[in-house]
């Protein structure tokens, strides 16, 4: 396993499948219209299965499929068996918004994937259509039943909490993850590329969640015992190895209900980050704040050799010393990341270009 130069693994590898989506979420893609990536620039399935297959060889052992939305690219079950011929993957997950996950979600399991996490932030389809200027809010509701159908079983549903918007939701949103047999994990709401409209203001912290949670249910403890023992629903190996740097804070309830917060706002991670993130034109970014990423399409594409390409990476992972959210919490007079006109200007920039 290769290691960075604050002594943290290559481990976790996120493949961004498509810079497009079909919904305008207020804090990721608020504009109607983008630049988008040039279509011969795209990654084709097997150039994604051989880079993965460099990284995996260097430690990457948990991959996720990410965007934009990933399922707008077509056939992602064919690219999921792909990957699922690389047995160094012991985790292979997908995040989504659910959209039109209600008729992908059995041909994913059957190709393999291992583990879904699906974007809910609210229940309400009022507020949906208000921040993602979409009325199916039923298709994501549709798509999480179905992805229990089809047997993902470890199901997560992630909730990008912000003031103003769904902070009152936080505890209803518990109870439908446990109707739903998901577990929620609430996002303190960053400043990446993307969030125009970010202010501190809208930032409810881990602290706050806690509080309006505890005072709804009593009281919430850490979860300290390790998540291979968390009342059966992770079970193996592989569960252990794929919570080890996991950024999320996880907490239950008096029932036993357990649910995450992922601090990156006010409690960055970085220290522990193992993640790097490859765009849908293979450019490889080593941290979601980075300015810059290198393009691994360019020597693929010029026949670079597996050995070459190793080297590549792994002399650019050994010289990682990317800490861009504790970079940011230290700033004084914290806004907005980038405005449009510079996002426009490089839309990897974006995090539905690099990712999230
Ligand atoms: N389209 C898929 C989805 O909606 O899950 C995958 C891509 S999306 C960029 C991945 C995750 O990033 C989602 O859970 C989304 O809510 C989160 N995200 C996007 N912008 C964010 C922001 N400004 N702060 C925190 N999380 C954000």
């Amino acid at each position: 396993m290769v290691h960075d130069a604050l002594a943290r693994p290559l481990a976790s590898l996120r493949l961004s499948l498509t810079d497009r989506c079909n919904l305008r979420c207020r804090y990721c893609m608020p504009e109607e219209e983008y630049v988008w990536l040039p279509r011969a620039s795209i990654l084709t399935f097997e150039e994604i299965a051989r880079l993965a297959g460099v990284f995996t060889g260097l430690g990457a052992a948990k991959v996720r499929l990410t965007g934009g939305e990933p399922l707008l690219r077509h056939d992602v079950p064919t690219l999921v068996a792909l990957l699922r011929q690389n047995e160094r993957i012991a985790d292979l997950a997908l995040t989504t918004n659910g959209m039109v996950l209600a008729a992908q979600a059995a041909p994913l399991r059957r190709a393999g994937l291992h583990r879904l996490t699906v974007s809910l932030d609210t229940l309400r389809p009022d507020r949906f259509e208000a921040y993602t200027k979409s009325k199916r809010h039923g298709d994501v509701l549709e798509g999480i039943a179905e992805a229990r159908r089809a047997g993902f079983e470890r199901l997560k549903l992630n909730t990008v909490v912000v003031k103003g918007y769904n902070e009152d939701e936080l505890a209803d949103l518990i109870e439908f993850g446990r109707g739903a047999g998901a577990e929620v994990r609430f996002i303190e709401y960053m400043d990446v590329g993307g969030a125009t409209q970010w202010s501190p203001d809208q930032v409810v912290s881990r602290r706050g969640m806690l509080e309006a949670l505890e005072r709804r249910y009593g009281r919430i403890e850490p979860v300290t015992v390790p998540a291979a023992n968390d009342g059966g629903a992770l079970r193996g190996a592989r569960d252990v190895a794929s919570k080890a740097t996991a950024p999320a804070e996880r907490f239950v309830l008096a029932d036993g209900t357990t649910f995450g917060i992922i601090a990156s706002t006010t409690a960055p991670f970085c220290r522990t980050c193992d993640r790097s993130r490859l765009t849908a034109d293979g450019t490889w970014y080593l941290c979601l704040y980075a300015e810059r990423g290198i393009s691994l399409r360019d020597p693929l594409r010029a026949g670079a050799s597996d050995d070459e390409l190793r080297e590549l990476i792994s002399d650019t992972w050994r010289g990682r010393r990317d800490r861009g959210a504790e970079e940011r919490l230290a700033l004084v007079g914290r806004h907005a990341l980038y405005p449009v006109e510079s996002l426009r200007a490089d839309p990897h920039r974006e995090m539905h270009t690099r990712g999230g």
